[in-house]
């Protein structure tokens, strides 16, 4: 089942999308998503990013074969990204004032179902809403650490800056997703291909860990990590996260409005 949330006449309403129609539904995604009986063409609608969560957690280091010379984390290295930092579908990731070397990061995101507050690996699953598409936007001169021009102690705005947690395009329940295809495109060339059971630290473990310390609200995003080396992106490229089973995440690069 996907699970969207778009605007329509400006009014923001929750759904399931089936087929080229969306069938809405009472409340947001986590009561127990009856319909209203009320449909509308996906084509006719914004779709909005699938929650507003409270934090996105990020996970430094998660594939292998993004470690380069490093030694793989003996622990899940997670980091936060602001709720400011959402962008929705088709929204335009901002080349901000100072950004020179600009990269995507496609990623699994995974969205929490219900708080979660220290529960076992076996548990996860069931505090898990479902899965989309995630791209992991990184300034990385602002990111590379104090030791450059324009460095940062943290990554603030290196990975939480306006924009730079596009995810989407809604939430598919039901999925396996220690093993999903993930795709990257820059105006339509695969640049990153990976799948998802080749995560050092797989989902249940890193909500596990990360629920120790910090309790998930529903909503919240977990951006699993990134796969391989990543290229800096341009003004004007159009950037593709695709998740099997789920969809396409499409967002432009683009100086602010
Ligand atoms: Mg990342």
């Amino acid at each position: 089942m996907h699970l969207a949330r778009y605007s329509i006449n400006g009014q923001v309403h929750h759904g399931i999308v089936e087929g080229d129609q969306i069938a809405e539904i009472s409340g947001d995604f986590f009561g127990d998503l009856s319909r209203t009986g009320n449909s509308v063409a996906l084509a006719d609608v914004q779709l909005l990013a699938p929650t507003m969560p409270s934090k996105i957690l990020n996970i430094a280091g998660n594939y292998l074969s993004h470690m380069g010379d490093t030694p793989p984390f003996t622990r899940p290295q997670p980091f936060l990204a602001p709720p400011s930092s959402v962008l929705e579908p088709g929204g335009t990731i901002e080349w901000l004032e100072g950004c020179t070397n600009l990269h995507y990061e496609g990623e699994m995101a995974v969205i929490i179902g219900k708080q979660c507050k220290r529960v076992s690996e076996a548990e996860v699953k069931d505090y898990v809403l479902g899965v989309c598409c995630a791209n992991d936007i990184s300034e990385r001169e602002w990111q590379n650490g104090a030791t450059t021009n324009d460095g940062d102690v943290q990554w603030w705005r290196g990975k939480g800056a306006d924009t730079y947690s596009p995810f989407g395009p809604w939430i598919t329940t039901g999925l396996d997703y220690n093993n999903l295809e993930l795709i990257t495109r820059v105006n339509g060339e695969q640049v990153q291909y990976t799948n998802t059971s080749d995560l050092i630290f797989g989902v249940d473990t890193l909500i596990s860990f990360i629920s120790q310390s910090m309790t998930l609200e529903p909503g919240d995003a977990v951006f699993t990590g990134t796969s391989g080396q990543t290229q800096a992106m341009n003004s004007g490229d159009i950037t593709e996260v695709e998740l099997e089973g789920n969809g396409i995440l499409s967002n432009p690069v683009g100086f602010p409005s």
